[in-house]
């Protein structure tokens, strides 16, 4: 290998090099919860696997390796690693997150951290100068995502960075639906980054995790210590499902993508449709700025993700219950394409909020299927 290895030969090398043992080229399910020592404390630096496992540790090898960065602390899911971040903040603080934000990350802040003493504030964070009033001298985590989920908005990265680093806080970046293969969050001037790896990392559907990666030492060591304490720690067989998923990142991303910009193109010449969400639209809001962000892979990429709204929720509700490649599910990131219903599905948490989704909208994650099959069955089920 050599030294600095680009994206797709880190996703297939990095932390994965072949077996000692046997010579095995992938690497062992070391699907064990302890490890025999040779004398009272004397043990090869593994001793139980909620603190630590080979086979994780090569998984978060190899995501801190495509993310550039220092660390990388794996979870048993996306929610546990924001979780497991939450708990690193105290008793009064207050964690600004946006007002279009996943419905498991609203509902963990509103249901759960309140009762703890954490208090949150949402904010629409297309609004520089709104989340600069927001934010405080109590505020001590900023968490965002962009793309934001469902309507795709795309916040500006570096310049939320200063803000909340001029407000004393930390700023975290949810990356689920760009993956470090479009966009690479530290670089933008975040202090963490947080995946649902049951989404693109993992790719195929069939797990469910998530982590966090960072270059700061110090807050890596308090994750590393949260995740043995709180143990919200991976399998060792889902780690290296998300390790063999790693492996076809680019190549999946970039097909995502392709598919994506077909099918919105396609859905804005649809007369039952109303506003396309998709970054990739030249006259989308956050297009110049996705432009400026979402260029990890060399040149702009913008996500499998699209949303798109439809005269009225039975339309909405019509639709998603028609197509026949799309499967009608919650999730993303996987190669067979979804369809939802984002208020009745994964916003339904959002009801009664103030920060309700549409009950127009439906939301796309696009696979890798071929793109004239993806486009023939929304043509049906539109029509
Ligand atoms: C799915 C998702 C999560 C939660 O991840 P889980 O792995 O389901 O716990 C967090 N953020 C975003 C953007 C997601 O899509």
């Amino acid at each position: 290998m050599t030294d600095s290895p680009r994206f797709e030969t880190a996703a297939i090398h990095a932390g994965q090099d072949p077996d000692p043992a046997t010579g095995a080229a992938v690497g062992p399910i070391y699907q064990t919860s302890t490890y025999v020592q040779e004398g009272v404390g004397r043990h090869r630096g593994y001793e139980y696997s909620r603190s630590d496992n080979p086979t994780r540790r090569a998984l978060e090898a190899c995501l801190a390796a495509l993310e550039e960065a220092r660390h990388c602390v794996a979870f048993g899911s996306g929610m546990a690693a924001i979780a497991t971040l939450a708990m690193t903040v105290r008793f009064g603080d207050r964690v600004v997150i946006p007002d279009d934000v996943y419905g498991g990350t609203y509902r963990l802040f509103d249901q759960v951290m309140g009762s703890l003493g954490l208090r949150y504030d949402t904010v629409d964070m297309t609004d520089l100068a709104a989340v600069k009033q927001t934010l405080g001298d109590e505020t001590a985590l900023v968490l965002v995502e962009s793309p934001t989920n469902p309507r795709l908005r795309i916040l500006d990265l570096r310049a939320l960075a200063e803000l909340a680093h001029a407000a004393g806080a930390r700023f975290v970046v949810d990356n689920t639906f760009a993956t470090p293969y479009l966009q690479r969050p530290l670089r933008l001037g975040a202090d963490a980054v947080v995946y649902s790896a049951t989404k693109y990392l993992g790719g195929h559907s069939d797990l469910v995790m998530g982590a966090v990666t960072l270059d700061d030492d110090e807050l890596a060591e308090r994750l590393r210590l949260l995740q043995n304490s709180a143990g919200a720690v991976p399998g060792p067989f889902d780690s290296w499902l998300v390790l063999r998923g790693l492996k076809t990142l680019a190549v999946r991303m970039r097909q995502h993508c392709a598919n994506a910009e077909r099918i919105a193109a396609f859905l804005r010449e649809q007369p039952a449709v109303g506003r396309v969400h998709y970054p990739g639209l030249e006259d989308f809001p956050g297009h110049p700025l996705a432009r400026g962000q979402m260029d990890a892979a060399g040149a702009p990429l913008y996500g499998g993700m699209v949303s798109f709204e439809t005269e009225s929720e039975e339309r909405a509700l019509r639709v998603c219950e028609s197509t026949r490649v799309f499967l009608l599910g919650e999730s993303l990131g996987g190669v067979e394409s979804l369809i939802e219903h984002p208020a009745r599905m994964t916003h339904a948490s959002l009801e009664g909020s103030g920060i309700e989704v549409p009950a127009t909208l439906v939301r796309l994650s696009v696979g890798i299927e071929h793109p004239d099959d993806l486009i023939a069955d929304l043509g049906q089920a539109l029509g």
